[in-house]
């Protein structure tokens, strides 16, 4: 069920020197200020990536002193990042199944008693299954649908169910009242900088149609993608649209981030629109290039699975 995501968001509101709308959300403000004894004045969200593995990022997800952690593949860098801002984990939230991203579920749940673990329904069975026997320490899992919300004090996410990468796959689109950036979308294995993942058990129409839903998110949103992939994709981006400008100034852009130490991660949907082939899949340039290849498509599902394919052995 395709939901509106464009609207209503309180840092949208919040634009134009005018009255911060503290209270965003009406309903939510109420509750929040409720359950905290006095109104707070900074609802705003903290981002921290934190590297993991070869190549995932997990990130914690900041509330003062509360965090969630999204796709902890690996339990001790997350610790880490934890102890050294002081840091209480309520919560992981999985994009998916995979063990590269709820790897190290079991021993954070270990250390926090009573840690929710956030997953789709479709999904769940495995992640129980990396869980372990940590529900004797109170960890319990809370199994979602599409359009449903997790929050972590003022900050609210919500989830979209984008099938392709695993048939539970989801992204969580975040928010806090007071935030002075636009939203963050952490989406895991589906949309990678200037990329998608991979096809393990949806297929491309399935797929095609969870990216261009992501694709039609407001274009300031930032992007929190699963690995860091992005020299590489932007490498086939070269292949698939040659001499395309903007595609050689993420590359340029990226490449001084990468020799300064940093990561790729976040970009924004903006630049995904514009650079990333696999969201470009009625961009005529990009139809040429997988007819170029023999594809003869006739829907941007079909481009889509030709450039997949490409992709695939590029
Ligand atoms: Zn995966």
């Amino acid at each position: 069920m395709a939901r509106p995501y464009t609207r209503g968001w309180p840092w949208a509101r919040a634009q134009g020197g005018g009255p911060r709308d503290v209270a965003g959300d009406g309903a939510f403000a109420v509750h929040d200020a409720a359950s905290r004894g006095a109104l707070r004045l900074d609802l705003s969200m903290e981002i921290v990536p934190v590297p993991c593995l070869r190549d995932n990022f997990a990130y914690l997800v900041c509330d003062g002193a509360r965090a969630a952690v999204i796709d902890p593949g690996e339990a001790a860098p997350v610790l880490a990042a934890l102890r050294a801002r002081g840091l209480a984990l309520e919560a992981v939230w999985a994009t998916h199944h995979h063990p590269d991203h709820v790897g190290g579920v079991r021993a954070l749940a270990a250390a926090y008693p009573g840690l929710a673990v956030a997953v789709h329904r479709l999904d769940a069975p495995r992640v129980a299954a990396a869980l372990g026997d940590a529900a004797g320490a109170g960890a319990h899992l809370v199994v979602l649908e599409d359009g449903e919300v997790v929050t972590l004090g003022a900050v609210r996410a919500e989830i979209l169910h984008n099938p392709g990468h695993t048939l539970g796959a989801i992204s969580y689109l975040a928010c806090a009242p007071g935030d002075k950036e636009p939203p963050a979308l952490f989406t895991g294995d589906t949309l990678f900088g200037a990329g998608c993942g991979r096809l393990f058990e949806g297929d491309a129409a399935m797929m095609q149609a969870s990216l261009s839903r992501l694709a039609a998110l407001p274009a300031q949103v930032r992007v929190y993608f699963g690995h860091e992939y992005t020299r590489a994709n932007l490498r086939f981006a070269e292949a698939v649209t040659p001499g395309d400008a903007a595609v050689a100034a993420r590359r340029a852009t990226l490449e001084a981030a990468l020799l300064a130490g940093q990561p790729s991660t976040p970009s924004s949907i903006e630049l995904e629109r514009q650079t990333n082939p696999f969201l470009r899949c009625a961009d005529p340039h990009v139809v040429a290039a997988v007819r170029a290849r023999g594809a003869e498509p006739s829907s941007a599902a079909e481009v889509f699975a030709a450039l997949r394919s490409w992709k695939d052995s590029f």
